[in-house]
């Protein structure tokens, strides 16, 4: 075993041709190193290009360019059922007239893996994912969430070098999903497999993954952990997909920044060495990191109030800007609309926006 990443995307392109004549990118130079043994999620709106990547991975679809390594060596030209790498599809993908035990068999026998070796492992995967002593059922005489993990022990049978989930998740109500969403980290922990989930479920991203691949229109736009993407988005984009942020226009010349409508803040605003972009910038700011102070000369003037459960959705005009502020409704009485106020955050939590 050699060490190094698990997986590697070297500048992988894989465009379709568009029924009208055109071609649409689904994936344009896209990279990416998963380390071994991670939780690695996909995360961006549909039709980003996420299927389409772990489609390449998986080998049921050819990049135009690039290159894929499994544990170093290339694999874009290794038919499917040559890779260790397995997939558990959004539609789970259960062979209806098998039992349980059958359908997770069924992969390890086309790998002519012994008799003996076969019942252990399918005892072992239905252990794993707690559906011991359901091996007998039909798929149709399980839940949904027991079909879906009927899927995984399946996969997780064949011991892949790395797992790829395609939205697994989707079709389960909320509170199955959360706890589907433990179980798999905690398979993925006990097993050590790599695992690529993909997503377009931000929360589910940031509980999951050790590190997000955000993708944008065919493009990982940032690579981070979970934390990293939140707190320093790098673009607009990932700014607003991830958690609420006001996006606001701002002036930088130098080391100052000026927020339209507010005026010159703090120079330590700049601390953040990825934002090289001077005059007219984007800058994200989390609706939790600004409170407001009510006074006759505050800058701006607050527009609308929403009670949301624990929290008070605040409006702030400010010039060509509008700042939404999340307060907690325990707390002091919100400014009511029409008064002026302040707005007050630390400069470091301002973050000037890459272009792309
Ligand atoms: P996601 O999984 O992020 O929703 P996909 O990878 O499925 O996105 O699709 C990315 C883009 O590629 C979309 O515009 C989609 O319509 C297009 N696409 C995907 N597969 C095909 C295909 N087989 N033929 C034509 N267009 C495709
Ligand atoms: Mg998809």
């Amino acid at each position: 075993m050699t060490s190094g990443p698990a997986l590697s995307i070297v500048n992988v392109t894989k465009a379709f041709a568009t029924p009208e004549g055109g071609e649409v990118r689904a994936l344009d130079d896209v990279s990416l190193e998963v380390a071994d043994g991670s939780f690695i999620v996909l995360l961006g709106p549909s039709g980003c290009g996420k299927t389409t990547l772990l489609r390449c991975i998986a080998g049921l679809e050819t990049p135009d360019a690039g290159e894929i390594r499994l544990r170093g060596e290339r694999i874009d030209h290794v038919p499917v059922w040559k890779r260790r790498v397995n997939t558990v599809f959004q539609s789970y993908a259960l062979f209806p007239h098998m039992t349980v035990a059958q359908n997770i068999a069924f992969g390890l026998q086309m790998d002519k893996v012994g008799k003996a070796d076969i019942d252990r492992r399918v005892g072992e995967s239905l252990d794993m994912v707690r559906l011991s002593g359901l091996g007998s059922r039909k798929p149709s005489q399980l839940s949904g969430g027991q079909q879906q993990r009927v899927a995984l022990a399946r996969a997780l049978a064949k011991d892949p070098e790395v797992l790829l989930l395609d939205e697994p998740l989707s079709a389960l109500d909320l509170k199955l999903r959360r706890g589907m969403q433990t179980e798999l980290k905690r398979l993925q922990r006990e097993t050590s497999i790599t695992f690529v989930l993909v997503t377009h479920d931000q929360g589910e991203a940031m509980a999951m993954g050790d590190q997000v691949a955000v993708f944008d229109s065919g493009r990982i736009v940032q690579f981070g952990d979970p934390e990293e993407v939140y707190l320093r988005p790098r673009t607009a984009f990932v700014a607003d997909f991830i958690g609420e942020a006001n996006l606001v226009t701002a002036q930088r010349d130098g080391q100052s920044l000026s927020i339209d409508g507010l005026g010159l803040t703090d120079a330590q605003a700049l601390a953040n060495p990825e934002a090289t972009e001077t005059g007219s910038v984007t800058v994200a700011i989390r609706p939790e990191n600004i409170s407001l102070s009510e006074s006759a000369d505050g800058a701006g003037i607050v527009s609308d109030v929403t009670f949301v459960g624990g929290d008070i959705h605040v409006d702030v005009e400010l010039g060509p800007n509008r700042l939404t502020v999340r307060i907690p409704s325990h707390g002091a009485r919100p400014p009511g609309v029409g008064a002026r106020v302040q707005p007050i955050f630390l400069p470091e939590s301002l973050r000037v926006l890459a272009d792309a």
